[in-house]
């Protein structure tokens, strides 16, 4: 649908929040996303360098697709298979995208005050839970020119920067719940993938 990419683009190049750089939402190609219970989910990727640049951006490019395609409002490197510590994240609604584009990101600030969201995961379609997490977060990041970043977060802009984060750490958000919840949600994930498999 190039009409919607091309709103997008002029959303990004507007520099929707300041976050980040305009990515170039060109017509992308997307990339197949993992599911649970794929190892490569629970690896733990490593930092981008200099030598990453060009494949970081092409990358970052093919993560929003994706991410917009699925959809969904966030997608780290690791569940499309690449072990690297990059994350999209575009928490707007549809009719006013601001694509975010973090690179190497960190938590060096969270709250003592919780909160509880209910969470879903790319990597896990269709299974979602209520997960506690730290209400505010402060992240360093690098944008897609290597320029280092601050970001603070609440809300569901902080729960979807958190577990982001996560997947960058192998974590996955049904590791915050107790052990029988968490089985409870992988029977159900397996058994809903083998069933689309069959249908
Ligand atoms: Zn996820």
């Amino acid at each position: 649908m190039p009409i919607i990419l091309a709103q997008r683009g002029a959303v990004a190049r507007g520099g929707a929040r300041g976050y980040i750089p305009a990515p170039r939402m060109s017509k992308s190609e997307t990339l197949p996303i993992l599911f649970v219970p794929d190892t490569r989910l629970r690896l733990k990727a490593r930092p981008i360098g200099d030598a990453d640049g060009d494949k970081v951006r092409a990358l970052a490019d093919k993560m929003l697709a994706t991410m917009y395609a699925a959809p969904g409002i966030g997608l780290a490197a690791p569940q499309v298979g690449e072990g690297l510590r990059l994350v999209v994240i575009d928490i707007q609604p549809k009719e006013a995208p601001a694509p975010m584009v973090l690179v190497n990101p960190e938590i060096i600030a969270e709250s003592a005050e919780l909160a509880m969201r209910e969470e879903g995961c790319l990597s896990l379609p269709g299974q979602y839970a209520d997960v506690t997490r730290p209400a505010r977060v402060k992240l360093r990041y690098q944008d897609l020119t290597g320029a280092k970043r601050e970001i603070e977060g609440e809300g569901l802009l902080s729960a979807c920067l958190q577990h982001e984060i996560d997947h960058l750490n192998g974590v996955l958000f049904v590791d915050h719940l107790s052990a029988l919840k968490r089985n409870m949600i992988l029977r159900k994930l397996a058994k809903d993938l083998k069933s689309q498999q069959r249908g």
